[in-house]
């Protein structure tokens, strides 16, 4: 396909005037997850985004677990981060950063604002806060401790540090506008008492900043020049802009705000995730199903498929959703020529040729991938007792249908002509086996250009086959009634969401217990599951079937 011209994002022009100007000489960006659960395609985009900026301007990009909210922190959700970033190919070295970290310099920060007499003790309540600050049609009114003196408000700030005061007794609040027009600007906590063991710094601390005013010293400390986020923190700005303001720090970071990625119809969002996986919807956070990057690593997208997912979808500054059937044909596409074509039969029927002869196997030569030669070649037994895919086989086909029927003659892919000749049914009616003759005449590969026939199809020979279990998906939610029930807040689940068929592979997959992709000729892209499969039985993921009725926007 050719290369689509890809005009710049407003990031990209962003950042192009700072280095212009003289503003930005070394750009550097940042991943900055909170490590509450298991990445997904959304944080894929900011990983992408970030990373890819860093490497088209010469930059640095940070990893930086913002881990300043003790309470939902794990260790195992700070290794499965740091491993789907690195798999997705953006490079941190040892630029591995952890917000806690910089609580020493945050407290520095601090006291640097109480020094200036813009930040104070509160000793409001939380309800209290809240009705003291307005609404978005009403000014706040100031608390009755925000003239507390500046000696008075170090005094209390480093005893709530000393754990002399009980969890939610005291605040540190910043002294900005009580009747600013925006919210986040009128007097917001930026520090709270909370005795809760942290899992880097122990109990080191009884109190924890909040979000908005720890994230901007995380970038300022880092030299981060271009904070990206998403769009809900737009109103923030101000308040991000002020802290790295007021405690000075020189060639402040600046944040830019992005719409997120949103999926048609899939469930994105941790929190949603994290339900599923806990009430065993599904297999774990790693489940093919979901859109956790552990997840679709799992079932077989590669890096470069979301990549060219996340190009295709672009960046922008207004909230949209993207197409899961894009991202399918991203994965297609980087596949298709770079895959092996096997033939795989994943729901078998007998086919018995009754003139090969009994007991004789020969080994065919097949292609590896017909569109492209370097892949080679590869040999498949082929003998008088076969399997072929039951759909491949009808009594009484419609019209246009070409495949087996009695009668027809059909090409076994790689190998011979063979025309049915009759087949046995169990006693509900159940086709058993189909039984077939073969024309040596017509061997694939031997030069044979003879008869046309209309049908092809694959097979795997009975002898040889190795016995396979695939995996078929559907999307995780009922598409009809949508991601969430309005009433339960629940998500949709399409209780179809997963078939398992027994099957079998052709003999060259033997033994296999490499996590590769192939192409199963006709039934789709797999990848053998890196959990289940074992040397004595593969298992499959099918990652997408091979037809789509995608088309690329603009294409
Ligand atoms: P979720 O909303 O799924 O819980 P989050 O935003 O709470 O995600 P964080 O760990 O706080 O998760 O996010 C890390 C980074 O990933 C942030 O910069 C955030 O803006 C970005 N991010 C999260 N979801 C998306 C998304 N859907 N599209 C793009 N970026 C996202
Ligand atoms: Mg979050």
């Amino acid at each position: 396909m050719a290369e689509e011209v890809v005009s710049k994002n407003f990031i990209e022009e962003i950042i192009e005037r700072d280095l212009a100007e003289g503003k930005v000489r070394k750009v550097v960006t940042r991943f900055p997850p909170e490590p509450n659960g298991y990445l997904h395609i959304g944080h894929a985009k900011s990983i992408l985004l970030n990373y890819g900026l860093a490497e088209k301007y010469g930059g640095q990009f940070n990893l930086r677990f913002d881990d300043t909210n003790p309470t939902k922190e794990k260790t195992e959700f700070v290794e499965s981060i740091e491993a789907d970033v690195r798999w997705l190919g953006a490079e941190f070295e040892d630029r591995i950063f952890f917000a806690s970290n910089y609580f020493d310099q945050m407290y520095e920060g601090a006291i640097t604002l109480i020094k200036k007499g813009k930040a104070y003790v509160c000793d409001l309540s939380a309800e209290e806060i809240r009705e003291y600050r307005g609404t978005l049609t009403e000014p706040g009114k100031n608390s009755p401790y925000r003239d507390r003196s500046i000696e008075e408000n170090l005094d209390l700030f480093e005893r709530m540090k000393n754990g002399e005061f009980p969890d939610g007794s005291k605040v540190l609040r910043a002294k900005i506008d009580m009747a600013s027009p925006n919210i986040n600007m009128r007097d917001p906590v930026i520090y709270r008492i909370a005795r809760m063991t942290h899992h880097n710094t122990g109990d080191k601390w009884c109190i924890y900043p909040m979000y908005d005013f720890a994230h901007p010293i995380e970038d300022a400390v880092e030299g981060v020049t271009h904070s990206i986020c998403t769009l809900e923190f737009e109103d923030h700005r101000p308040l991000y802009n002020w802290v790295v303001q007021e405690i000075g720090f020189e060639n402040p970071p600046q944040q830019i705000e992005f719409a997120k990625l949103y999926l048609e119809n899939i469930v994105t969002g941790k929190r949603y995730i994290k339900k599923l996986v806990e009430q065993g919807i599904v297999d774990g956070w790693d489940d093919p199903r979901l859109v956790t990057i552990a997840a679709l690593r799992r079932r077989g997208f590669t890096p470069a498929s979301i990549k060219r997912f996340m190009e295709l979808s672009g960046v922008s500054k207004a909230n949209s959703t993207s197409d899961y059937a894009m991202l399918e044909y991203c994965l297609r596409d980087d596949l298709k020529l770079k895959k092996k074509r096997l033939m795989a039969v994943l729901e078998p029927l007998k086919l018995v040729i009754d003139n090969y002869p009994e007991g004789e196997v020969e080994w065919l030569d097949a292609p590896n991938n017909l569109e492209n030669e370097e892949l080679g070649t590869r040999k498949v037994p082929f003998g008088r007792e076969l399997y072929i895919d039951r759909p491949d086989f009808m009594v009484e086909p419609p019209k246009k249908y070409y495949r087996l029927f009695p009668g027809n003659e059909v090409r076994l892919m790689n190998a011979y002509f063979v025309t049915c000749v009759g087949y046995e049914t169990d006693e509900n009616g159940v086709v058993t086996v189909v039984h077939c003759t073969y024309d040596p005449e017509t061997k694939s590969g031997s030069g044979f250009e003879g008869r046309k026939v209309k049908g092809t199809i694959h097979w795997v020979e009975a002898s040889h086959a190795v016995p396979a279990e695939f995996r078929l998906y559907e999307n995780l939610v009922d598409e009809e009634k949508g991601v969430y029930d309005p009433e339960t807040g629940e998500v949709n689940v399409n209780p179809n969401s997963l078939t398992i068929l027994q099957g079998y592979v052709e003999d060259s997959l033997r033994g296999t217990t490499e996590v590769e992709q192939y192409q199963f000729v006709r039934n789709g892209f797999f990848c053998l599951d890196c959990k289940d499969a074992t040397e004595e039985k593969p298992v499959f993921n099918r990652i997408v079937s091979l037809k789509s009725s995608f088309k690329l926007p603009n294409a």
